[in-house]
This record gives C-alpha cells, structure tokens and sequence, in this order.
C-alpha cells in the first residue's frame, strides 16, 4: 500500500510536542496540535498547572505557539511556516483526529494519562492511521494494551530528542504486534522527510538512549550528594571542561524539565531492584523542587532562573 502524510497530529503542546510540530511544519506537513482544555478556564476540570489565568479554551497550545516564536535556537524555519499549524484543544477538536495520517503523543510521562488518551484515539482515528507516542520509555506494548486490532498493528513508538528541530536522533520502538511495512514506512518518512538518523530499539525501560542518559546523570547526581558539590561546580565540570558549553548536568535538566525527567527515572527504578534501583531513585532534594514547581525553563525557575 502506498501511504501519505497529508496531515499530522501532535497531542500535547508542551516542550516536546510544540517542538515535534513546528518540526513537522518545517518540512512542509500541516499538523493539528492540541492540548487539554486549561483547568481555570470557567467551567472546566482539567487541564495542566504550567498556565495560569488562561483566557480561552486554546490557551495551552497558544502559549506553546508564542513561545515556538521566540524560542532559541528557533524552532521554526521561517516565520511563515507557523501557518501550517492548525490549534485546538482535547474536548473540542478531538474528532479532526479522523481526518489525520499520522497522529503523535506527546502529553505527560504517564502510563495511566497515555492510555486514557490512546483509548479516545482509538474510538476516532480512521483505520490505518499511524498512532506513535514520544514516550521516553513508558513500554508502547503496555500503552497499546486494550486497544483495537488495527491500532495494535499501526502503533509503535517515536521518539524525538530535545530540541526537535536539532537533534538527529530518533528511536523508533515497534512492538511484536507493529506491522512491518508501518515500521518500515515510519523509518523511511523520519529519515527522508524529517532529516532524522534512526535507530530501531527494543521496548525496554527508557529503551536505549535514556537508560543510558538517566544513569550518567544520576550517578553525577548521587555522587554530588555524597561529596558536597555546588550546582554551579557540577556544571562546569560536566559542561564546558568536557567540551559540553550548552549541556551541562543541571543545565540540560531545566531544558528537559525536573517533572519530565522524575517521571522517566522511575520508568526505570519500577523495573528494578536492589543497587541498580537505588541508583534510579532521584536525590530528595530533586524531588522538592518538583513539588515547588521548580521544573525549569518552562515554569521560569529550575536550577537556573529563565532570563
Ligand atoms: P511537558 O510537561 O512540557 O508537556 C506535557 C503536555 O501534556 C502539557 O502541555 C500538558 O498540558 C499535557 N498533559 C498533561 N496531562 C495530560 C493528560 N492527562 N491528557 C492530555 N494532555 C496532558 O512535557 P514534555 O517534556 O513535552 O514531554 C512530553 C512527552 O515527551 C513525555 O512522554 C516525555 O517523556 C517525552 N520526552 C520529553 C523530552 C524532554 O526533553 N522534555 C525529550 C524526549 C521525550
């Protein structure tokens, strides 16, 4: 069967997924970005504690749109390239899902959160539409569980590393149940469409780059701890000293987000035990922070304050 993307959907308009469409944009394909409904918008229960105030039921995805245009290094293209993304929101757009080729998941790292999601996809999505999720390592065959035959065989995981637009990378994370020819045609499409070097992985825990990437920050991490380092120490040694100017330990933790990267550290620490467990559980101080709300670049307060 020859397939098209004539259009792609995005959900979750956060770092990643505001990041994933204007990706998208970038290479010429229109995309519907939605995002939950914020919950201080009157009448409303859902919704996500990084917008306050928000003034209309879009206001999510608006602000991910205003940020894609000032963000550094940009995003987008060109300034025109933004007109290829359609927004919306989850409880009044969710049918456009049925005119959509290729819908991608980019909401919280949450098993429970994703399957809800991918249980309305199944009830909408036209069949053979492509569903991929952006999980950095929540088990796709777990997500997938419960759903429809021909879901099953068009699902599978994609995952893009931050930013988008940058990094090459792309783990692409079939499961058993994943048709060849979806699998083959996602690889192709990322590769020639996206400009994306891919690298096919197994569906284990935080599959292979953050298992790796999760465990060297951890082990700084815990040994930090241990000896009495500064934030500021840890960075210089692990940043610029080795070459790495823009991506030292906490550094790169505030682009990622503290929230995204606790959630990733225990999709390891679940499937664990003993030492190796220990090692995947985030210092309390860490932990802390989250609970503050200190997440990052995207609450404006992380290690770092957001000039
Ligand atoms: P984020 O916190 O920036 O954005 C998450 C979005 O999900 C928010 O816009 C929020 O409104 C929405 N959301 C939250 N709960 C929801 C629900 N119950 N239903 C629908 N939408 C909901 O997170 P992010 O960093 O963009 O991460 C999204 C996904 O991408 C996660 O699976 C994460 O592990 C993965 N990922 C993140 C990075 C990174 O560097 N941050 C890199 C690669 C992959």
């Amino acid at each position: 069967m020859t397939r098209h993307i004539r259009k792609a959907a995005v959900i979750g308009a956060g770092v990643m997924g505001s990041g994933i469409a204007a990706h998208l944009a970038n290479a010429g394909v229109p995309v519907l970005l939605l995002d939950m409904v914020p919950k201080d918008v009157e009448g409303n229960g859902g919704g996500a504690a990084t917008v306050t105030k928000a003034k209309s039921r879009n206001a999510l995805v608006d602000s991910a749109i205003a940020k894609l245009k000032k963000q550094k290094p940009a995003p987008l293209a060109t300034k025109s390239t933004i007109s290829l993304i359609e927004t919306g929101n989850l409880e009044d757009d969710f049918d456009k899902l049925g005119e959509v080729d290729w819908i991608i998941e980019v909401i919280v790292e949450n098993l429970d959160a994703k399957k809800a999601l991918f249980t309305r996809i199944d009830a909408v999505r036209k069949p053979g539409t492509i569903v991929t999720s952006n999980t950095s390592g929540i088990s796709i065959k777990a997500m997938a569980e419960g759903r429809s035959e021909d879901f099953k065989r068009h699902f599978l995981g994609t995952h893009f590393f931050n930013p988008p637009r940058y990094l090459k990378l792309l783990e692409v994370i079939p499961t058993e149940e994943t048709d060849v020819e979806v699998v083959s045609f996602v690889r192709d499409y990322v590769e020639n469409t996206l400009g994306k070097g891919v690298v096919e992985a197994k569906d284990t825990p935080n599959f292979i780059a953050n298992r790796i990437g999760t465990y060297g920050l951890l082990v700084t991490v815990h040994e930090m701890v241990k000896k009495g380092y500064s934030v500021g120490e840890v960075d210089s040694v692990t940043g610029p000293l080795i070459g790495r100017p823009k991506s030292a330990t906490f550094r790169t933790l505030d682009v990622v987000g503290l929230d995204t990267f606790l959630h990733v550290a225990k999709n390891v620490y679940d499937e664990t035990t003993g030492d190796e467990q220990a090692m995947f559980d985030p210092p309390t101080f860490m932990k802390e922070m989250a609970k503050k709300g200190w997440i990052g670049a995207k609450s404006g307060q992380g290690f770092y304050l957001k000039k």
